[in-house]
């Protein structure tokens, strides 16, 4: 699906190369939204959060990147349809998946635009984006480019579609193949959600963690980790999540 003409002509809108949409689409803002590099990304690092946001009554928003493809066991299909039920089993909104090249995804101005177009239209209050450092360089390629694309979504004077914005608030989600204790500003309490929407979310990509010797024992080092975070902030299972910008506090009692 092609939401405008790529060809860039003069006055004509910038290409937006969606290859799957779930949910209600573009024309209805979401209050979260979380960029993955790939499909399943956001349901690792923060699927707890996203089921936890869903369940306060805020509306959540997934974009995906790239389509995740090739792996040894997926097929674009495969993946479209384990990301549509993952969506469904956490209650999101809406989930976008882009065509943006997987295993060669860059910080473009393409791809920075295709972004920004979609913050444009679905107008976030929070962005949750992957944190910088990481062995995957897509995962390194898509922290810049979202943030990237955060700055771009304030441009005036250009063809993307949508009224001019900058997402207020951005906070990063753990999803590293680097072996490191990732420096949390912040974990959210998500014991709640862990066994009924995280995990079930997880295990809808069959093709990753179920059939894939080498993927099954991702579930169960994902509960180590958020076990592992829960423990720090007294509760059985919390997910890092990582600042950048100083947070301001409006009302100092709701430090109490
Ligand atoms: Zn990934």
């Amino acid at each position: 699906m092609l939401l405008s003409d790529p060809a860039g002509a003069p006055g004509s809108p910038p290409s937006l190369p969606i290859e799957a949409l779930y949910g209600t689409g573009l024309d209805r803002p979401v209050d979260v939204l979380a960029v993955g590099a790939h499909p399943d990304d956001v349901e690792l690092a923060v699927g707890g959060t996203v089921a936890a946001f869903v369940a306060r009554g805020l509306s959540v928003g997934i974009l995906d990147l790239t389509n995740g493809e090739p792996t040894p066991f997926g097929s674009p299909e495969r993946r479209r349809a384990e990301s549509h039920e993952a969506a469904r089993i956490l209650g999101v909104q809406t989930r976008v998946t882009l065509a943006l090249p997987n295993r060669a995804l860059q910080d473009t101005v393409d791809g920075r635009t295709a972004v920004a177009s979609v913050l444009r239209l679905l107008r976030p209050k929070l962005l949750l984006g992957h944190y910088w450092e990481d062995l995957h360089p897509d995962h390194v390629a898509a922290s810049a480019l979202t943030d990237a694309a955060r700055f771009y979504g304030k441009l005036t004077r250009t063809s993307m579609p949508g009224e001019p914005y900058l997402v207020p608030r951005a906070l990063y989600f753990v999803a590293t193949h680097l072996r490191l204790h990732a420096p949390a500003s912040l974990a959210v309490d998500v014991s709640a959600f862990w066994e009924e929407r995280k995990l079930p979310a997880v295990e809808a990509y069959t093709s990753q963690f179920g059939v894939n010797e080498a993927g099954r024992a991702v579930p169960e080092r994902l509960r180590t980790r958020d076990r592992y975070y829960g423990d720090l902030i007294g509760c059985r299972y919390a997910e890092p999540l990582i600042a950048r910008e100083l947070a301001g506090v409006a009302d100092p009692s709701a430090l109490v």
